[in-house]
């Protein structure tokens, strides 16, 4: 072997070696995860209906937003029937945009039955209102015709708290007291959800309610357990759809007075 070939052989021999080792040096790949961008998290499809809210009509009151059913609009109640005789008309006195209680002629309720929904709804304790606890002003709201919002005049006028205004009735006390004085408007929003039945007529998910007053939480997503009785303990009754009941209680005080009533189905 001359030289140069020599030199050839240990370059050869050096390079092979170098190769040897950097192949055993190298991992194995595999598929890298992408590195997530903001844009991964975002979805734009489908895009939420639009509503249109209602327009600020002056003294509180805001018109229905653009898809609620209109349970009263100022002008009549022919969304209503009485309860005490289905299907007959609700004889409360409309007059001047408002319709008040007629304590003869008892509940009324709505023709059409509903599950869940948003509710809203705006009431008046008159002004001139006597009477003391639960026979002040006593009407309430029952949702599918079984469990009852108490609507009562409880500014400065105290009553066991499970039947206080916002209360489910006999069950569950409203979180705070956010009456408004006799003679002004109270807005109730409520946000119900119907409950599902076991087949043994067993809730399997009981109905809750969240209940607004004027702006503040009464009922944070409560669950009912059962119709709201006068004499006893709830009862689980297996229902379908019901309508949405306004109560004429019996008690002597001055009737009060509703306006502004839609229903958004959920
Ligand atoms: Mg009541």
């Amino acid at each position: 072997m001359n030289k140069r070939d020599l030199t050839r052989t240990v370059l050869f021999a050096a390079l092979s070696g170098i190769i040897g080792v950097s192949a055993y040096a190298q991992e194995k790949e595999y598929p890298q995860q992408e590195r997530m961008k903001p844009g991964m998290s975002e979805y734009w499809t489908p895009q939420p209906p639009v509503v249109t809210p209602g327009a600020c009509q002056g003294d509180g009151l805001i018109s229905p937003p653009s898809d609620a059913i209109v349970l009263f609009d100022g002008k009549d109640l022919s969304a209503w029937e009485s309860a005490r005789e289905e299907g007959g008309p609700a004889r409360w006195t409309v007059k001047d945009g408002i319709f008040t209680v007629d304590k003869k002629t008892g509940d009324i309720q709505t023709r059409q039955k509903f599950e869940s929904y948003q509710l809203h709804l705006e009431w008046r304790i008159p002004e001139n209102i006597s009477g003391t606890s639960q026979a002040r002003g006593n009407s309430g709201v029952y949702m599918q015709g079984k469990y009852e919002i108490q609507i009562l005049d409880c500014y400065n006028s105290e009553t066991y708290v499970n039947g206080q205004t916002g209360s489910v009735y006999k069950q569950t006390p409203p979180l705070v007291n956010a009456m408004r004085k006799p003679g002004e408007w109270n807005v109730y929003d409520i946000i119900y959800v119907a409950p599902v039945f076991k087949e043994d007529g067993g809730y399997r998910y009981p109905p809750t309610v969240t209940v607004i007053q004027n702006g503040i939480l009464l009922q944070n997503h409560t669950a009912i357990s059962g119709t709201t009785e006068y004499i006893g303990f709830p009862q689980v009754q297996p229902h379908g759809a019901g309508p949405i009941i306004l109560q004429s209680h019996g008690d002597p005080s001055e009737p009060i007075s509703f306006r502004n009533i839609w229903i958004r189905e959920l």
